[in-house]
């Protein structure tokens, strides 16, 4: 398939979300124009703010019900590529359908209405996660891209709303990303576009998102937030912080990556595991520790937790990795280091006054 050239204009759905405002700007400031979708006017109003010197480059539309048939129909058309990134990211589901449908139909959706009116796209790329790829374990596991996450189907057929929530939300990528191959694969001799799909871990790093107070960050920016500048409050022991963690990505990182994804003729057809490395909570806190001069939190100091207890600490098991080789060889991404997220995302929270 052709690659996406400048200049041109991609679609972003989703587009107030936590990664997809970083993927957002990241496209502007190569010089792509940006239809971005959010579900209200009210949704529009900061990301209009933050890119109004980008003129009619930037642009907003409310697409109000992602799992609407034809939802959108009107978005895709006049675009050069897509980026796909809404979906439900949070535990708090009781019926996983509130997670699956949007998850599901949202992609289908988008890939649909691609195929009816996107007579312009080049390439279609899908943000799933590492949650469509791994699976719980009681010994360390390399997982790559051939590895599908049929334990959490396998959970949710047996428990269903009962099924932890964490399961429900790793169904709803899985299969959401199983729904978007089956469809390209179905089409693609017929269409002139084609499809990436990218499978991060845990998203950490700066929020340009909406958020006026810690409460409303993103689900994994709140994590980061609870748990390395305030985990006193979060009731975090020193044996969780320890010993909980996985593997972890800047959040600009992987705005590049989608970036990269549309312009790289071999990312098409593939999905990608991005990936930085490993992490437990306890290796944020010692790095944030180690900053001069220390960030001045309103929540007062920096917790210590067990300095020392996390990854490379003779006790210290993960049971999660990544085979990350596909992401050097295809996109060929930098990641910024633990060290340098957790400096930035420390004196986000400080110039926000949390
Ligand atoms: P956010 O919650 O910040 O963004 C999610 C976006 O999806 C928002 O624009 C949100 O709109 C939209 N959305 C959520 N539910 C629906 C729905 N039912 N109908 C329509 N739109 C909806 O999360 P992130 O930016 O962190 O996540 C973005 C994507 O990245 C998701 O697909 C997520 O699964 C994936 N991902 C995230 C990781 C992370 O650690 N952050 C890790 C791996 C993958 P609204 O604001 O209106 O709710």
């Amino acid at each position: 398939m052709p690659t996406v050239q400048l200049p041109c204009k991609v679609l972003v759905s989703g587009a107030n979300g936590y990664i997809a405002v970083w993927v957002v700007r990241t496209l502007l400031e190569k010089g792509y124009s940006v239809r971005g979708t959010v579900r209200s006017e009210e949704k529009a109003v900061h990301l209009r703010q933050l890119f109004s010197s980008y003129g009619d480059k930037h642009e907003v539309v409310v697409v109000e019900d992602i799992t609407k048939e034809g939802a959108f129909d009107e978005a895709v058309k006049g675009v050069d590529a897509i980026e796909h990134t809404a979906s439900p990211f949070h535990m708090n589901a009781d019926d996983p359908d509130e997670l699956i449908i949007p998850a599901v139909n949202g992609t289908v959706g988008m890939l649909k209405s691609a195929l009816k009116y996107g007579q312009s796209v080049k390439r279609i790329v899908i943000t799933s996660s590492g949650a469509a790829v791994l699976r719980d374990t009681t010994t360390p596991f390399t997982f790559s891209e051939l590895n599908w996450n049929e334990q959490c189907l396998e959970i949710l057929r047996e428990k269903g709303r009962e099924a932890p929530n964490m399961m429900k939300y790793r169904a709803s990528k899985t299969l959401a990303e199983k729904a978007a191959w089956e469809f390209w694969n179905k089409h693609k001799a017929s269409v002139g576009w084609d499809l990436t799909v990218l499978n991060p871990p845990y998203v950490f790093g700066p929020a340009i998102n909406e958020a006026t107070t810690p409460s409303g960050l993103s689900t994994s920016s709140k994590l980061f937030y609870n748990y390395v500048a305030h985990p006193n409050s979060s009731g975090a022991t020193n044996e969780f912080l320890a010993s909980f963690g996985t593997t972890w990505i800047d959040v600009r990182d992987l705005a590049e990556a989608h970036v990269i994804s549309l312009e790289k003729e071999a990312a098409g057809g593939e999905r990608i595991i991005v990936s930085a490395g490993l992490w437990k909570w306890q290796d944020f806190i010692d790095v944030a520790n180690t900053i001069s001069p220390p960030p001045k939190l309103a929540t007062g100091g920096l917790p210590k937790g067990n300095p020392g207890a996390g990854t490379g600490h003779p006790s210290t098991v993960h049971f999660l990795q990544y085979d990350t080789t596909k992401a050097a060889r295809i996109l060929g991404l930098k990641y910024r280091t633990l060290a340098e997220m957790t400096k930035d995302t420390l004196a986000d929270y400080e110039a926000k006054g949390w």
